[in-house]
């Protein structure tokens, strides 16, 4: 059988390696994408071949339909058509609303909403065509219940989901599946470096799972959306923050 090609948007991220990983061991043929300027990425496939993870890496700048197309093109010439399509990339740039500036709210709806639209569009005609494919989106808890600083960024978050639901319709005759997964607090780099009795303090007794989430349990619920038994599951946005809000 013909491996599966995945592609996960900043796979090199905290969610997104271990979103790859998992894919990887799964059976797919994965693919991430990293940021034009990013000189990282080389160490990066470097420490994942040593752990035995052979990913490929493609430059791509998610908020640029431009070269979100040579992305593709590149990845479907070099690797195969895509199957498995994880929105994963994603930035905050947190301010109140009195002090955010254009730039910063234009900077956080490219990254996180014009891309979704940027990777999808590449991919949807092909997966229509061949009768399967998967589209996961990764938004986020603030997109559902709203952050204090962040109109940008929980903006951007809902409007991924308003975007799953109608491409979802659009594509369940198909064989293909659209859905959205809104994360809580995980402990990535960007959440433990938050000072130890802020997370003490403010943080964890937000969540009723009185810890923070793991990249492997999101990338536990990705994987399972992006397999066959899932092919039931579309247009969700399915919470996982250890009950922190309930949706
Ligand atoms: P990281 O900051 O660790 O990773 C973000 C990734 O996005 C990086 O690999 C980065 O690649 C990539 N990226 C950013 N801008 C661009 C761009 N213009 N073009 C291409 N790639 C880009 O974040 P996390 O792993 O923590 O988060 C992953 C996703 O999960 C995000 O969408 C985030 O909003 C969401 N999320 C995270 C939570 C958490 O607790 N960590 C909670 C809820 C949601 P590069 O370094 O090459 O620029």
């Amino acid at each position: 059988m013909t491996k599966r090609v995945a592609l996960v948007t900043g796979g090199m991220g905290g969610l997104g390696e271990a979103i790859c990983i998992k894919l990887a061991e799964l059976g797919d043929a994965v693919v991430t994408t990293y940021s034009p300027g990013n000189t990282k990425y080389r160490e990066w496939l470097s420490t994942m071949n040593n752990m035995g993870y052979g990913f490929r890496a493609f430059p791509c700048d998610v908020t640029d339909f431009d070269s979100a197309h040579a992305c593709i093109e590149a990845v479907t010439k070099e690797v195969g058509p895509i199957d498995v399509l994880v929105n994963n990339a994603g930035i905050t740039r947190d301010m109140t609303f009195k002090k955010m500036t254009k730039d910063d709210w234009d900077a956080v709806i490219h990254t996180n909403l014009d891309s979704v639209f940027n990777m999808t569009k590449q991919v949807m005609d092909g997966m229509v065509e061949r009768k399967w494919g998967r589209v996961i989106n990764v938004a986020s808890v603030n997109g559902q219940k709203g952050a204090f600083g962040q109109t940008n960024y929980s903006a951007a978050k809902a409007g991924m989901h308003g975007f799953t639901k109608a491409l979802a319709l659009e594509v369940a005759k198909r064989g293909v599946t659209v859905n959205t997964i809104s994360p809580g607090y995980i402990g990535t780099k960007m959440v433990t470096a938050i000072p130890q009795e802020i997370l003490d303090s403010k943080i964890l007794p937000q969540i009723p799972v009185s810890r923070l989430g793991k990249p492997e349990e999101i990338a536990g619920l990705v994987a399972y959306l992006a397999s066959e038994e899932a092919a039931f599951l579309t247009g969700a946005n399915i919470s996982i923050n250890g009950g922190q809000h309930m949706y």
